[in-house]
Protein backbone atom coordinates (compact mmCIF):
# COMPACT_ATOMS: atom_id res chain seq x y z
CA UNK A 1 0.00 0.00 0.00
CA UNK A 2 1.22 3.76 -0.95
CA UNK A 3 1.85 5.63 2.44
CA UNK A 4 0.86 9.45 2.16
CA UNK A 5 4.32 10.31 2.52
CA UNK A 6 5.83 8.62 -0.47
CA UNK A 7 2.18 9.82 -3.09
CA UNK A 8 2.54 13.45 -1.45
CA UNK A 9 6.39 13.96 -2.50
CA UNK A 10 5.57 12.61 -6.34
CA UNK A 11 2.84 15.22 -6.52
CA UNK A 12 4.31 17.73 -5.18
CA UNK A 13 7.40 16.81 -7.42
CA UNK A 14 5.18 16.12 -10.48
CA UNK A 15 3.72 19.68 -9.78
CA UNK A 16 7.06 21.39 -9.75
CA UNK A 17 8.41 19.49 -12.94
CA UNK A 18 5.14 20.63 -14.87
CA UNK A 19 5.54 24.52 -13.17
CA UNK A 20 9.33 24.94 -14.10
CA UNK A 21 8.48 23.41 -17.73
CA UNK A 22 6.33 26.64 -18.09
CA UNK A 23 9.53 28.94 -19.00
CA UNK A 24 9.60 32.19 -17.19
CA UNK A 25 9.36 32.59 -13.84
CA UNK A 26 8.10 36.05 -13.20
CA UNK A 27 4.94 37.05 -14.86
CA UNK A 28 3.04 40.14 -14.21
CA UNK A 29 0.11 41.82 -15.65
CA UNK A 30 0.24 43.27 -19.02
CA UNK A 31 -0.82 46.97 -19.49
CA UNK A 32 -4.19 46.46 -20.07
CA UNK A 33 -5.84 48.13 -23.15
CA UNK A 34 -9.02 48.26 -19.88
CA UNK A 35 -10.08 46.85 -16.74
CA UNK A 36 -12.04 44.09 -18.14
CA UNK A 37 -9.13 43.38 -21.15
CA UNK A 38 -6.08 42.32 -19.19
CA UNK A 39 -3.09 40.24 -20.05
CA UNK A 40 -0.35 38.61 -18.78
CA UNK A 41 3.21 39.04 -19.49
CA UNK A 42 5.05 36.14 -18.96
CA UNK A 43 8.43 38.69 -18.96
CA UNK A 44 10.15 36.35 -21.74
CA UNK A 45 8.51 38.50 -24.82
CA UNK A 46 5.05 36.38 -24.39
CA UNK A 47 2.11 37.38 -23.27
CA UNK A 48 -1.20 35.67 -22.63
CA UNK A 49 -3.20 37.35 -24.59
CA UNK A 50 -6.38 36.30 -22.52
CA UNK A 51 -8.40 38.41 -24.96
CA UNK A 52 -7.65 36.30 -27.71
CA UNK A 53 -10.38 33.93 -26.83
CA UNK A 54 -8.50 31.17 -24.88
CA UNK A 55 -10.00 32.08 -22.12
CA UNK A 56 -13.47 30.53 -21.37
CA UNK A 57 -14.79 33.28 -18.87
CA UNK A 58 -14.14 35.92 -21.55
CA UNK A 59 -11.52 38.09 -20.93
CA UNK A 60 -9.49 39.28 -17.82
CA UNK A 61 -10.39 41.58 -15.62
CA UNK A 62 -7.57 43.11 -13.82
CA UNK A 63 -8.31 41.18 -10.55
CA UNK A 64 -8.01 38.16 -12.14
CA UNK A 65 -4.37 39.11 -13.96
CA UNK A 66 -3.38 39.79 -10.68
CA UNK A 67 -4.26 36.80 -9.05
CA UNK A 68 -2.57 34.88 -12.21
CA UNK A 69 0.43 36.49 -11.85
CA UNK A 70 0.59 36.42 -8.18
CA UNK A 71 0.74 32.77 -8.45
CA UNK A 72 3.55 32.74 -11.26
CA UNK A 73 5.80 29.75 -11.71
CA UNK A 74 8.34 31.28 -9.42
CA UNK A 75 5.79 31.30 -6.95
CA UNK A 76 4.74 27.79 -7.64
CA UNK A 77 8.00 26.68 -7.15
CA UNK A 78 8.55 28.25 -4.17
CA UNK A 79 5.77 26.65 -2.60
CA UNK A 80 6.99 23.22 -3.97
CA UNK A 81 10.21 23.46 -2.57
CA UNK A 82 8.67 24.75 1.22
CA UNK A 83 5.99 21.70 0.88
CA UNK A 84 9.51 19.20 0.68
CA UNK A 85 10.94 20.82 3.24
CA UNK A 86 7.77 20.02 5.77
CA UNK A 87 7.36 16.56 4.40
CA UNK A 88 11.28 16.03 5.10
CA UNK A 89 10.29 17.67 8.90
CA UNK A 90 7.23 15.43 9.42
CA UNK A 91 8.80 12.04 8.96
CA UNK A 92 10.61 9.31 11.13
CA UNK A 93 13.90 9.72 11.29
CA UNK A 94 17.18 6.31 10.80
CA UNK A 95 17.10 5.12 14.31
CA UNK A 96 14.12 6.26 15.57
CA UNK A 97 10.71 4.31 15.99
CA UNK A 98 9.72 4.27 11.93
CA UNK A 99 5.69 4.83 12.68
CA UNK A 100 6.04 8.26 14.01
CA UNK A 101 7.05 11.66 13.26
CA UNK A 102 9.92 13.06 14.56
CA UNK A 103 8.94 16.53 14.86
CA UNK A 104 5.40 16.32 16.48
CA UNK A 105 5.70 12.76 17.54
CA UNK A 106 2.06 11.77 16.33
CA UNK A 107 1.86 8.78 14.30
CA UNK A 108 2.68 8.77 10.48
CA UNK A 109 0.93 10.56 8.91
CA UNK A 110 0.89 13.11 10.86
CA UNK A 111 -1.58 16.03 10.92
CA UNK A 112 0.57 18.32 9.43
CA UNK A 113 1.49 16.21 6.70
CA UNK A 114 -2.44 15.16 6.09
CA UNK A 115 -2.96 18.65 5.41
CA UNK A 116 -0.75 19.45 3.65
CA UNK A 117 -2.19 16.63 0.94
CA UNK A 118 -5.33 18.26 1.28
CA UNK A 119 -4.88 20.27 -1.74
CA UNK A 120 -4.13 17.46 -3.84
CA UNK A 121 -6.80 15.25 -2.46
CA UNK A 122 -8.51 15.41 -6.03
CA UNK A 123 -5.73 13.84 -7.73
CA UNK A 124 -5.93 9.92 -8.30
CA UNK A 125 -4.64 7.93 -5.92
CA UNK A 126 -5.38 9.76 -2.53
CA UNK A 127 -7.23 7.48 -0.25
CA UNK A 128 -9.82 9.04 2.10
CA UNK A 129 -8.39 7.45 5.23
CA UNK A 130 -5.89 9.92 4.72
CA UNK A 131 -8.20 12.57 5.49
CA UNK A 132 -7.08 14.96 8.34
CA UNK A 133 -9.38 14.66 11.30
CA UNK A 134 -12.58 16.74 10.58
CA UNK A 135 -12.45 16.33 6.91
CA UNK A 136 -14.24 14.39 4.57
CA UNK A 137 -12.58 14.33 0.91
ZN1 LIG B 1 4.59 15.71 11.96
Amino acid sequence: MTDLTTWLREQITARKTLTEAAGSLDWSVGNAVSRTDCFIDTGDGGRMAISCGCYSGGTLNKEEADHIAANDPRDVIARCEAELRIIGLHSAMPGQHPDFCWHDKHELPCPTVRLLALPYADRPGYLPEWAPEGTSS
